[in-house]
């Protein structure tokens, strides 16, 4: 018999994708236009210019053999250099290419990590709302997963609750912000108060890593600071990706970044180095990694993802839903009108919107709105908000 858990894995779409799914097929049924599709958080924005450029650049200036070929398995020297050079330039870290390894993506990065940290049976707590495969990678690797709920209401970490899930086998904390799926950025006090409990399990003598999840640094808006962790603990590791911030989801390059303050700094970085290797996750794409040096810093042009955020939450707000204003990513976390969301996502599906029920992303009560659509779509998809309002009877311009 082959790994019937790979099997049950490879067998069961999430819920994201099986909505995603029927909405290909309802718009095959009803037309492009009539279906409002805010199932899956794939940028609308098209990459800035600078990828194109730097594209043009490494392919005519560089030997195809080094752009085609293998790089290091941790990823081009050069490369990570460059990253290293950025992140002690803006996060005042004095981090270093040796701390630094490329990935696939996000999911690549989170993978690997867990699989260097995590003896069987650990635990790993994250804060609720969470992503999904959170879970798939953890326990790939062996790992437990604990989610702890956010704050109600504001779902910032709930730094009590935290506390009281730490264990004997706690070995990382994994946040995620700003937040997929509520849009949430956490603050600086709270990310304080978080690092305070670890320092504290540290001084007795257990070492907690703090994992950051970082696919929407850069997607924040109004001024909006995300803290960068490893400027408030040691023992942190950085898993970025690239795929939001430029628009590249689909070319597979990130990176993981290890504190250059974490005690055991060489230690963890050769178990990352083993965990790639032993996953498979060896030398990252190496077109995208030659041109990340000319992009670090950039952004796909993240205005679009405001305005989409201010029309839709002004909107549904003055269709009487509770929504919880996001300061970061391209979510929109909304309450549910009635206390089963599932239920209220299949209403929403009758009135031709495509919503994500929370449960998944464990929390009840709530969906996920994913607004990185075009401003078009959203204009379109209002009446039918209003419709789907008034059909719980909310009350409109409730203000
Ligand atoms: N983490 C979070 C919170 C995400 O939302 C996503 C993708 O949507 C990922 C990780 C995976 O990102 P990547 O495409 O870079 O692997």
């Amino acid at each position: 018999m082959i790994n019937q858990k790979s099997v049950q894995l490879g067998s069961v779409r999430s819920v994201i994708r099986e909505l995603f799914e029927y909405g290909k097929k309802r718009k095959a049924q009803i037309g492009e236009d009539n279906v409002f599709d805010f199932s899956l958080g794939n940028p609308s924005v098209p990459p800035p210019a600078q990828v194109e450029e730097a594209l043009e650049n490494v392919l005519k200036t560089r030997d195809p053999v080094q752009v085609h070929g293998y790089t290091s398995a941790q990823g081009d020297a050069s490369v990570r250099s460059a990253i290293a050079g950025y992140i002690s330039k803006n996060y005042g870290v004095p981090q270093t290419a040796d701390l630094i390894y490329m990935t696939c993506g996000a999911a690549a990065s989170l993978a690997i990590t867990f699989n260097a940290l995590l003896n069987a049976g650990d635990e790993v707590i994250t804060i609720a709302p969470y992503f999904p495969e959170y879970k798939v990678f953890c326990e790939h690797a062996g790992g437990v997963l604990v989610p702890v709920k956010g704050e109600a209401g504001t779902f910032q970490p709930d730094i009590a609750a935290v506390r009281a899930a730490i264990t004997p086998k706690t070995k990382a904390v994994l946040i995620n912000s700003p937040n997929n799926p509520s849009g949430v950025v956490y603050s600086e006090e709270r990310i304080t108060q978080l690092c305070k409990v670890l320092k504290e399990c540290k001084e007795r003598g257990q070492t907690i890593y703090l994992i950051a999840d970082e696919p929407y640094r850069e997607l924040v808006f109004g001024g909006v600071k995300v803290p960068y962790i490893m400027n408030y603990y040691d023992e942190s590791i950085v898993c970025y990706s690239f795929s939001k911030s430029l628009s590249l989801p689909g070319e597979r390059i990130g990176y993981i970044a290890i504190a250059p303050a974490m005690r055991n700094a060489g230690e963890v970085y050769a178990a990352v180095c083993g965990a790639g290797r032993a996953l498979g996750y060896v030398c990252a794409p190496a077109l995208f990694q030659l041109i990340i040096p000319e992009v670090l810093g950039l952004t796909a042009d993240i205005s679009v993802y405001e305005r989409n955020r201010d029309t839709l939450s002004a909107a549904l707000e003055s269709y009487g839903f509770t929504v919880v204003r996001p300061d970061g990513a391209f979510y929109l976390f909304v309450q549910s009108p009635e206390p089963d969301s599932d239920a209220f996502a299949e209403r929403a599906k009758e009135h031709e919107l495509l919503i994500v029920s929370a449960k998944s992303f464990g929390v009840e009560g709530y969906v996920r709105i994913s607004y990185c659509v075009s401003p078009e779509m959203i204009a379109r998809s209002l009446p039918a908000f209003r419709a789907l309002a008034l059909s719980y009877g909310l009350k409109r311009d409730k203000k």
